[in-house]
């Protein structure tokens, strides 16, 4: 699933693609990704222009001239693409095409059709749920470190769940999740509520830095995952435990095992990030 360096990566390199293009038409053959459905969208998308496209954690903001906003999230495969000539064959699992004055066309391409759009008024993401509830950016002038450890003090749960849960913090996925854990030595089933203040410190400068330098990458291409020009990202080579089972940790040489942390699988290295048994604070 693309996670916060992905969608930005995404974000990037879509821009220069459809910036400034006036949409002429769009169209579906999977309705259930427009979730305001087709005939809002041709309403209220056709005739306008791409002005920008903002990010909120996974949330692409896709930004027209006329005051709304297409909210985008990729989910487990979504991707988009651009062709010049409409006459471009489509792919079977190509649902949803924008096509603009020029001629050429965004096509939104999902395997599994798990990604939706959403239509809102520009300004009013805080109708959206999901965005409304979304916790800080992970940058450094967005993600307070005293409010981020007192949402830890909340959780009674493994780090690890906490972590993928975006009203901590937006963003951050299962790759991301365990690589951070790695980096800060700390096992993904430790209790959030039971991490010491300096370990919450490195977490916390973890977090940052790591979704930084995956952006600078590129993002990971793990799996499907590719930007709006076909590029893969390069920080798949960067990974310490994320897939990576049975192979030696790059720190210490104990193989990284593989478990199940509230049903996600989770890498870890069991000498590096031990479980440290520890009293809750009362
Ligand atoms: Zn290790």
């Amino acid at each position: 699933m693309p996670e916060l360096p992905e969608v930005e990566t995404v974000r990037r390199s879509l821009l220069p693609l459809i910036k400034s293009k006036r949409i002429t038409a769009i169209s579906t053959n999977w309705a259930k990704i427009l979730i305001n459905g087709l005939p809002t969208f041709q309403k209220d998308v056709v005739g306008a222009a791409v002005t920008t496209i903002d990010r909120r954690g996974k949330y692409l903001l896709i930004r027209l001239n006329n005051g709304e906003t297409i909210v985008s999230h990729l989910r487990m495969e979504g991707r988009y693409y651009v062709v010049s000539d409409a006459h471009t064959p489509f792919d079977k699992h190509d649902h949803v095409t924008f096509t603009f004055q020029d001629g050429s066309q965004l096509r939104y391409r999902d395997l599994r059709k798990f990604g939706r759009m959403r239509l809102i008024h520009t300004g009013q993401e805080q109708s959206v749920p999901a965005l409304a509830k979304l916790g800080p950016e992970p940058t450094p002038a967005t993600f307070d470190e005293a409010a981020f450890a007192q949402k830890l003090k909340r959780h009674h749960k493994a780090i690890k769940s906490v972590l993928l849960d975006q009203t901590v913090v937006a963003g951050i996925g299962n790759i991301y999740a365990d690589e951070v854990l790695w980096l800060s030595r700390l096992n993904p089933l430790q209790p959030a509520d039971t991490l010491t203040k300096k370990e919450i410190h490195t977490l916390h400068d973890n977090i940052i830095k790591e979704l930084d330098a995956a952006i600078a990458a590129g993002g990971t291409s793990a799996h499907t995952y590719v930007d709006a020009e076909g590029n893969r990202g390069s920080f798949q080579d960067a990974l310490h435990v994320y897939d990576r089972e049975g192979t030696p940790c790059d720190r210490c040489g104990t193989l990284i095992v593989k478990i199940k942390v509230g049903q996600r699988g989770t890498h870890y290295c069991p000498h590096c990030q031990p479980l440290h048994q520890r009293r809750r604070p009362a």
